[in-house]
């Protein structure tokens, strides 16, 4: 039997910093791990730096390197879609590039999987040191809110930094939505999975390309692709005010025939109004959440474009500068 293959997915946009490090640190793990084949797969999430000319160069020096980028920023979501499409190995492994995923963990990963009889090993970290307290803030409510509302599970913690067999990324290619939130995913489909857990590495070199509104984004787009319970809750909130003003009616009936006069009361109707309106807005605004991921759902768009491949030995090629982060991830909106 000859040795397995690992394959790396690693997405990149606007890493032409944090690459080299990151290929220096990953290649004395992979070189350790002589019982199994590696091959990485970088995927250009359309950086607008010099991240692509980087890997052309690194799939020159390295057999071993693959890459595949992108026609424009399509988000972290469609880079780890195509990194699975893409993958050859038996057992496929995603890693950020920034070394926030300790490259050190695969033996612990391939171990879990060969010897323990996992399908998968996955990480979490357990502290959110180094991050900013608003953002842990949020993050936390996420997960406390995602546990109660989706019967998928939703790790605390968990990166997307994990190892899997064959049959797992196959599963997962076969959940082709366009809305795509792998922590739920990883979830959905199942199979053994272990955890190992490790402290929060802050990022190496360059910065960051998660704003806040973007998580936010992010979030609403994980509620509303694992869970239907916000449609529930605004139908709670309607029954709950029908009743309401039922018994509000009989009381002003009841007051009228007894005491007569109740010409009185416009400031509290006119709480009440407003109330009732806003409320309705936000349950059409719930609705309208889940009619407009229907509706890039059912458009059937690819979820990335492929702009060249190493197999394309392609020339240099223009190069822009890299301002800002992605405009154009899976959570934001698709039509102009
Ligand atoms: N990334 C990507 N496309 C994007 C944003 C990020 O492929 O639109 C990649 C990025 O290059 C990195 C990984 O996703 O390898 C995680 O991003 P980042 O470190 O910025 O996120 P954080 O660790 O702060 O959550
Ligand atoms: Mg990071």
């Amino acid at each position: 039997m000859g040795k397995k293959l690992i394959s790396v997915i690693v997405p990149c946009y606007c890493e032409e910093e944090a690459i080299p490090h990151y290929w220096e640190e990953t290649v004395k793990v992979a070189d350790s791990m002589t019982e199994v084949d590696f091959e990485f797969l970088f995927i250009d999430d359309g950086s607008k730096d010099h991240t692509v000319s980087i890997l052309r160069r690194l799939a020159k020096s390295d057999k071993r390197v693959r890459y595949v980028s992108f026609s424009r920023n399509f988000g972290k979501e469609a880079a780890m879609y195509a990194g699975l499409k893409n993958a050859k190995g038996d057992y496929v492994a995603i890693m950020d590039v920034d070394l926030q995923d300790p490259p050190s963990l695969l033996p612990d990963m391939l171990h879990a999987i060969e010897k323990e009889g996992y399908d998968c090993a996955a990480t979490r970290r357990v502290t959110r040191k180094g991050e900013p307290p608003i953002r842990s803030f949020f993050a936390r409510m996420f997960y406390r809110v995602m546990r109660k509302i989706s019967k998928t599970e939703v790790v605390d913690g968990a990166r997307d930094y994990r190892l899997m067999k064959r049959k797992m990324v196959n599963a997962i290619l076969d959940v082709g939505e366009y809305n795509r939130f792998s922590k739920g995913i990883f979830g959905w489909v199942g199979f053994r999975t272990k955890w190992l857990e490790y402290e929060n590495i802050e990022r190496a070199h360059g910065e960051t390309k998660w704003s806040f509104w973007k998580l936010l984004a992010y979030s609403i787009d994980g509620i509303v692709a694992f869970s239907t319970m916000p449609l529930f809750v605004s139908s709670v909130i309607g029954i709950l005010f029908c009743v309401i003003s039922f018994i509000a009616i009989i009381v002003i009936i009841v007051r009228q025939l007894i005491w007569g006069g109740s010409a009185y009361g416009w400031p509290s109707m006119v709480c009440i109004i407003l109330m009732l309106s806003g409320i309705q807005l936000f349950a059409i605004g719930i609705l309208g959440q889940y009619l407009a991921k229907t509706y890039l759902e059912v458009k059937k768009r690819p979820i990335y474009i492929v702009n060249e491949t190493e197999s394309d030995n392609p020339e240099a090629s223009l190069e822009k500068s890299c301002g800002g982060s992605a405009e154009n991830d899976t959570g934001a909106p698709e039509e102009g």
